[in-house]
């Protein structure tokens, strides 16, 4: 049996578009008899107290997972071990390159946009032992390959760049590509589902896997949410959280009641075309065949109810 997973950066509160990709791969999981796994992203970006809210809130909409939540930074040996073992295949190189150096290296024609130019792959060893001692190295994958295909359940094939992108940062900080690679494959996931933002890195991610002799898993890349304009959405428009929505809130002057967890769960719910009600029962109804493949129009505030008129606005 593999496992599914759920992993948010403790970086501030869930809002509903991250609640909505948990359900989504809570369902993904044990709609196939996985476990699921809950994993703390805490290497980068984390702000005190968040993590201890994001849980809260995930279990406030019903949201379970298989044994405690691990933190990545709990989990360093692991990483050691995988850049051993890439070192060992000469599959890594030091680099000295600011992002000004990488956003002005000249590139070959057929260069992908953003992707690195290999200043520092085959630089000298006395070139080398020159720049350590101006700033420390990051150390970036020797990738043999420009484009990687992967599949998804919900985008299909999916050809993206490989460029030489950076394992470790030169804080020391396993960077987010290889850390995913090297933690899913520690903890037996083999089910990512997550934010179709995230589909451009996959194909390296899904590479980096091959050169560990770690199995690629399978991929569900979820639409994204968008608001009635069809843009990403901002807080006035839905990038609401739980805490938001837990008292009476304002837009644009007009007040709602407080909204509790269990009545945005079933919002979320119905945005996947399922039924109202615990995320147990939705499994019954669950099948990937049947998810909406366009980004969710999250018509936020209207979808909680009226506006009560009978107070006026606090302010104009
Ligand atoms: N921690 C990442 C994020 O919150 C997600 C990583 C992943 O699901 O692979 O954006």
């Amino acid at each position: 049996m593999g496992a599914g997973r759920f992993a948010p950066s403790p970086s501030g509160e869930l809002h509903l578009g991250n609640l909505r990709t948990a359900i989504l791969s809570w369902l993904f999981a044990r709609s196939t008899g996985r476990d699921f796994q809950l994993r703390v992203e805490d290497l980068d970006r984390t702000r005190a107290g968040a993590e201890e809210v994001q849980l809260r809130d995930l279990r406030a909409i019903g949201l379970t997972w298989d044994g405690v939540a691990e933190r990545q930074t709990d989990r360093l040996a692991g990483f050691d071990g995988a850049l051993e073992r890439l070192r060992s295949a000469d599959l890594l190189y030091e680099c000295f390159c600011t992002r000004r150096d990488v956003a002005d290296a000249p590139r070959a024609p057929h260069a992908a946009p953003g992707s690195y130019p290999g200043t520092c792959r085959d630089l000298s060893d006395t070139e080398r032992a020159r720049r350590r001692a101006e700033r420390p190295a990051a150390l970036r994958l020797r990738s043999a390959t420009e484009t990687f295909t992967v599949v998804d359940a919900l985008v299909g094939e999916y050809a993206g760049v490989v460029d030489d992108f950076v394992v470790r940062r030169n804080d020391g900080v396993p960077a987010y590509n290889f850390a995913v690679v090297v933690d899913d494959h520690l903890q037996g996931i083999d089910q990512v589902v997550r934010g179709d933002d995230l589909l451009p890195s996959t194909p390296r991610q899904a590479y980096l896997a091959t050169l560990l002799g770690a199995p690629i898993p399978e991929y569900a890349h979820v639409p994204l949410v968008l608001n009635t304009d069809g843009q990403r959405l901002a807080k006035r428009d839905g990038a609401v959280t739980l805490g938001d929505l837990s008292t009476p809130f304002e837009v644009d002057g007009a007040r709602y009641d407080a909204v509790e967890p269990g009545e945005v769960r079933d919002v979320l719910l119905a945005s996947l075309g399922l039924p109202a009600g615990p995320l147990e029962q939705a499994l019954d109804a669950f099948d990937p065949a049947n998810l909406p493949r366009a980004p969710w129009i999250f018509d936020f505030p209207s979808t909680f109810g009226d506006a009560s008129t009978g107070t006026p606005p606090r302010h104009a």
